[in-house]
């Protein structure tokens, strides 16, 4: 049985700022899927975070910010661990964690 990736553009709405969550810049913010959605990540708001487009590039390409990066800060917005965040998305994603 394949595992529906959850969507939800309500969500990605939501999260939706005008400033990078990693740099602070404010010009040309982008969302961006922390684990892809190629890979059924999926729109919930500990898997989106908001990148300029430096930094949506950099991530996309393996570097600063990782994808452990991302999920640091997006653990710390939601206001829980990087594990809890980590977890979340599994489970989000169809894994038993
Ligand atoms: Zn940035
Ligand atoms: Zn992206």
């Amino acid at each position: 049985m394949k595992h529906k990736r959850i969507t939800s553009r309500k969500t990605i709405q939501e999260v939706r700022s005008q400033i990078c969550e990693v740099c602070g810049n404010r010009t040309t913010i982008e969302p961006h899927h922390i684990n892809t959605r190629g890979s059924g990540g999926g729109d919930i708001r500990e898997n989106l975070i908001q990148l300029c487009t430096q930094c949506h590039i950099n991530t996309h390409s393996g570097q600063y910010p990782t994808k452990e990066d991302c999920l640091k800060i997006v653990a710390e917005r939601e206001g829980i661990t990087y594990d809890e965040a980590y977890a979340i998305n599994r489970r989000a994603m169809g894994y038993d964690v």
